[in-house]
């Protein structure tokens, strides 16, 4: 029955945009999960007409709408009001809420009494969403029109309040969806969208998409957990691949610095770095995560030829080859491991753009090497867009490539451009 969803985000600062809206892309996919499927997602100032504007507007399009934020005790916190108009349903303070409060939260003093009144309104008819963060309780009202959902702003109490939510929305739909995602590596959006092909389009088949960020391209598949689809994920990740012709990760082997810091440190392995194109971006991602110091020896940002060459780059090397080239990254790459002593040497080369570039490489080319216990390996890859999105791209290459290697995925001792 709440199959559909709508949020709204309700908050001046959410509205001008300076408080991020993360409550909204955290709410999308835990009701997806949950059962409920996102449809739209609105942001409204903190006013009471516009706030019942939304809720009207938003049970015309679907059955359920989750208003987050505005559930505080100060007059700008208009949520409540603005629902109860929106609905034409009355409020009053509900006495047992009050006293559960004021129990938790100590209520002596005129402004604290106000204070616990005025998060103890209370729709009529409301069911409460306990709230084991903060004050204000989440509240659902199921009416002949469809359900509201109030859940507060900030986000440890509008996660604590949405579990609540999200437990009801499982009884209610009786359904959960699963999601899988694979990462593709090697080929451009379109070239996958390309190969694919019907399975990104099968009118028959379950909800997919493909998503691009820096480097990698993820193919997403939602499914109904227990469903005749879900069954066949197995199968249709082995089409996919035999179509696309080349590897798609799954959450297998992880990408991400935090998953690599701690593989690293299972190892008891070490890894140095040596950034031309990503300029220091790839030691820093490392190094953010906690524990590093225990993994990452040291990072260099070798950026003009003068340092790539103290970095112990060969002089001949790159004036025959251009610092854009395989083969300074492999240098740099065996230069930094042999100094630093790391099990694991990284090396990224590249032009990011807007200028420069040449005719075999254009802007957006770049190389990352991977050196290590019998791996000497450097990828190749090209992106067309902005400077941010190739140097991202870079570091997440070569997040990559160490992860795969780190799983024993490299063929050893391969050298393969
Ligand atoms: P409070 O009792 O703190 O006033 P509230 O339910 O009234 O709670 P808001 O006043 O809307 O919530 O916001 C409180 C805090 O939560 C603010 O710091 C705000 O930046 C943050 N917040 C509000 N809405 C969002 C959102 N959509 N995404 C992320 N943070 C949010
Ligand atoms: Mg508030």
């Amino acid at each position: 029955m709440w199959e559909r969803a709508g949020i709204v985000a309700v908050g001046d600062e959410v509205l001008t945009g300076e408080t991020i809206n993360t409550n909204g892309a955290w709410l999308a996919q835990a009701l997806l999960q949950a059962g409920s499927r996102v449809m739209w997602q609105l942001v409204v100032a903190d006013d009471e007409a516009a706030i019942a504007n939304a809720v009207r507007w938003g049970l015309q399009s679907v059955p359920l709408v989750v208003m987050v934020g505005g559930l505080g005790p100060t007059p700008d916190d208009r949520t409540r009001a603005g629902v109860a108009r929106g609905l034409g349903l009355g409020m009053a303070v509900d006495p047992e809420w009050a006293a559960a409060l004021e129990q938790r939260h100590g209520g002596h003093g005129p402004s604290r009494t106000r204070s616990i009144d005025a998060q103890a309104l209370r729709l009529a008819g409301a069911e409460l969403l306990v709230n084991h963060v903060g004050t204000a309780p989440g509240q659902l009202v199921v009416g002949p029109t469809g359900a509201v959902a109030i859940l507060p702003g900030p986000p440890a109490e509008c996660r604590s309040v949405a579990a609540a939510l999200t437990a009801r929305i499982e009884r209610a739909t009786a359904r959960r969806i699963v999601r899988h995602s694979w990462r593709v590596y090697d080929l451009a959006e379109s070239e996958l969208a390309f190969r694919l092909g019907s399975l990104l389009t099968g009118a028959d088949g379950p909800r997919t998409g493909l998503y691009v960020r820096p480097g990698v391209v993820e193919w997403r598949v939602e499914c109904e957990d227990g469903s005749p689809e879900a069954a066949r994920i197995p199968e249709l990740l082995a089409e996919a691949e035999r179509r696309a012709g080349v590897p798609l990760f799954g959450q297998e082997p992880a990408a991400d610095a935090v998953a690599l810091v701690r593989e690293l440190a299972r190892r008891g392995d070490t890894v140095a770095v040596a950034e031309s194109l990503t300029g220091g971006m790839l030691s820093a991602q490392l190094t953010a995560v906690p524990g590093a110091s225990r993994v990452v020896l040291e990072g260099q940002v070798v950026y003009t030829e003068a340092a790539k060459v103290r970095a112990g780059v060969p002089p001949a090397l790159l004036s025959t080859e251009g610092a854009v080239s395989c083969r300074v990254a492999l240098a740099l790459a065996e230069a930094v491991r042999h100094r630093s002593g790391a099990t694991w040497g990284l090396g990224t080369t590249g032009y990011a753009g807007p200028e420069g570039g040449d005719r075999d490489h254009p802007v957006g080319t770049y190389y990352v090497a991977l050196t290590g216990p019998g791996t000497s390996v450097v990828r190749e890859r090209r992106s067309r867009s902005d400077r941010e999105w190739v140097r991202g791209a870079c570091a997440e290459t070569a997040r990559h490539l160490l992860a795969l290697a780190l799983a024993g995925r490299l063929p050893p001792g391969a050298d393969e451009p």
